[in-house]
């Protein structure tokens, strides 16, 4: 499967080819510079938009390490539920698997 972002470069590149096609068929040399600099326009917005959704992805990418990384500093505490011994972070009230709200030993 083709992922956005290549879809936009390979999108912005068949632009950019279509308007020289129409220019080159139009037989104006007004039409053709006017075709394409709508093509070369439309390749950069397309370029532009890949960009950021490339970067999009790695500054998600980061967030997320920074994410566990502050997860393992602070050490999250965790809780064993007394209903299915599923381990889970003590600041939920009630267990993620089963839903009882029982503590271990309580
Ligand atoms: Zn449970």
């Amino acid at each position: 499967m083709i992922g956005i972002v290549t879809a936009l470069y390979i999108f912005g590149i068949i632009g950019v080819l279509v308007s020289l096609v129409i220019g080159l068929l139009s037989g104006s040399f007004w039409i053709f510079l006017l075709t394409f600099v709508g093509g070369v326009i439309f390749a950069t917005i397309q370029f532009a938009l890949a960009n950021v959704l490339e970067k999009q992805e790695m500054i998600l990418y980061y967030l997320q390490q920074q994410d566990q990384f502050l997860k393992k500093q602070l050490g999250t505490t965790l809780r064993k539920c007394s209903n299915c011994q599923y381990e889970f972070d003590a600041e939920l009230s009630s267990c993620p698997r089963c839903g009882s709200r029982k503590e271990a030993g309580t």
